[in-house]
């Protein structure tokens, strides 16, 4: 009995130690989980910064609000805040939103069972209710992104409709000083009714839904899952509304079985926002030439990714090679940037330094056009066409069209 009671104390002194310090333990953590390593040039040519910063560039991926720093500031730590998007020239930014992290998640297999995200919530000082609950912690999320657009003065706009993107897009051309942003739920294992729990996300900001993160979950399989299954009933019904609402649905971390239900039964096109290609490097998180021929066949678009996993070790020039593989696979059109800054990733630069790939695209030989291509002009396109033209309204939903998993 003493032996439990001191346990629970130790227990409950660490958990207070860890709440009480969480600046220093978040810096601690950040800086060992997303570091800033790897081979970048010294320097960038004088032509490669000019012709940077003529360009709408989108990253289709990062994660920074799963963090404790103030996003407005430019921060040491990390790879990204609102000033370092608007130095590397980053005129829109899709802001993922993980809301389960398994413990020990790998590439392989992941349970669902434990996870850290509730306690990363406790030590990061969200409110109570995201502490056991992923769908708040997604509410949560969306909620900070408003506050920082609301405390931005200006600098950061939060796209949630076609015609909003038309117009910052226009305007990002004079007025330079600005950067956009975009909600991403990572997972939708926080969708539980259907279709309510989706339209809720829908009214809350949220644009593109992954179907999986790092497990399996009631709609479908994961790359990193234990059955890695195709789209359930319920999935289908969540694809089926999603396309309705036209939310954009991302296939990012999706298991094969998936990828290939999800394309047979979409009629608009599917993003997968942040991967690396088998051709460069061959694992399980990164797409097959099959695989990005045919979410290229539809009309969809591949982000690639900046981090090892996805490309390989030789930093921004391995970067530049996975797009060129899948741009000669392909077609330049499918290709865009999907970073995972703030991942959990080591990066070989951070977001203020984008004009590398600029740089490490012009040097791969491409041309001023696919580079305008490759660095956004893709992505707002696709973007102009799968967002919503206007913000549908609020609308009570009928018993009869409710659906509960098991
Ligand atoms: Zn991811």
């Amino acid at each position: 009995m003493i032996i439990i009671f001191r346990f629970l104390l130790a227990i409950f002194i660490l958990l207070t130690v860890i709440y009480a310090s969480s600046p220093l333990f978040w810096q601690y953590f950040e800086s060992k989980i997303n570091k800033i390593e790897g081979r970048v040039p010294y320097k960038v040519s004088k032509d490669a910064l000019d012709f940077h910063s003529t360009l709408f560039v989108t990253d289709l991926h990062g994660d920074p609000l799963f963090s404790y720093r103030n996003l407005l500031r430019h921060n040491s730590t990390g790879h990204m805040d609102i000033p370092r998007l608007i130095e590397g020239n980053i005129s829109l930014q899709v802001f993922g939103v993980p809301t389960q992290i398994p413990l020990f998640a790998n590439l392989e297999r992941n349970q669902s069972r434990i996870g850290l995200a509730g306690f990363l919530a406790f030590a990061l000082h969200w409110p109570l209710n995201t502490w056991y609950s992923g769908k708040n912690r997604a509410l949560y999320l969306a909620e900070k992104l408003h506050e920082l657009e609301a405390k931005s003065e200006g600098t950061l706009s939060i796209i949630k409709t076609s015609g909003q993107l038309e117009e910052y897009s226009q305007r990002s051309i004079t007025e330079t000083h600005r950067t956009a942003g975009l909600l991403m739920l990572e997972g939708a294992h926080v969708i539980k009714r259907i279709p309510e729990d989706l339209e809720e996300l829908y009214h809350r900001g949220f644009r593109i839904i992954g179907l999986t993160h790092l497990t399996d979950n009631h709609l479908g399989g994961s790359a990193h899952g234990i059955e890695k299954g195709g789209l359930t009933e319920l999935g289908r019904k969540a694809v089926q509304r999603m396309e309705e609402l036209h939310m954009i649905i991302d296939l990012t971390h999706a298991s094969s079985e998936l990828m290939d239900d999800v394309l047979a039964m979409t009629s608009r096109p599917v993003l997968v926002s942040h991967t690396g290609v088998k051709g460069c490097v061959d694992n399980s998180r990164n797409l097959s030439d099959e695989q990005l021929k045919a979410v290229a066949s539809k009309g969809g678009l591949i982000g690639i990714g900046f981090w090892e996993e996805a490309v390989g070790l030789q930093g921004v020039e391995s970067i530049a090679d996975s797009i060129q593989y899948a741009s000669q696979l392909v077609g330049v059109k499918h290709i865009a940037l999907g970073s995972d800054f703030d991942g959990g990733v080591t990066i070989p630069f951070d977001a203020s330094d984008m004009v590398h790939i600029t740089d490490a695209l012009i040097k791969q030989g491409f041309s001023q056009e696919e580079i305008r291509m490759i660095m956004g002009g893709n992505a707002l396109n696709f973007l102009m066409n799968g967002l919503p033209e206007n913000v549908l309204p609020r609308r009570k939903i009928p018993n009869d069209e409710m659906i509960h998993p098991e």
